[in-house]
């Protein structure tokens, strides 16, 4: 397997999984849950990591991820409003301070 991204951003890490996993990709999470193992190196383990699981299929993975990387196409840090209770949320925010609803993922604010 080969390691393609990661970033603290979990949401982001998803987004791009399923935009690779719709390129017909094969692509395998890790860290997901954000859990730490008992690993020597905890801060690098709990980045939410995306691989791809055949090497052949690299390069055009990073050639989506740096398509959606470009900063006018993808606003990960703005600010979002709760679907469960209506608070207006800082971007910062991955779940609502007021009622802990998760922020919703980039694919259901696009649809
Ligand atoms: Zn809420």
């Amino acid at each position: 397997m080969i390691k393609v991204f990661e970033d603290f951003d979990i949401a982001l890490v998803g987004h791009y999984q399923s935009v690779l996993e719709n390129n017909n990709i094969p692509t395998f999470m890790k860290n997901q849950f954000g859990t730490s193992g008992a690993g020597e190196l905890p801060f690098v383990e709990v980045i939410p990591q995306l691989w791809v699981l055949n090497e052949a299929d690299e390069a055009r993975a990073k050639e989506l991820i740096g398509e959606l990387d470009a900063p006018d196409k993808l606003e990960p840090l703005r600010e979002w409003k709760c679907a469960s209770c209506g608070t207006p949320q800082e971007a910062a925010f991955t779940h609502c301070w007021k009622c802990s609803a998760a922020r919703p993922s980039f694919n259901d604010q696009l649809s």
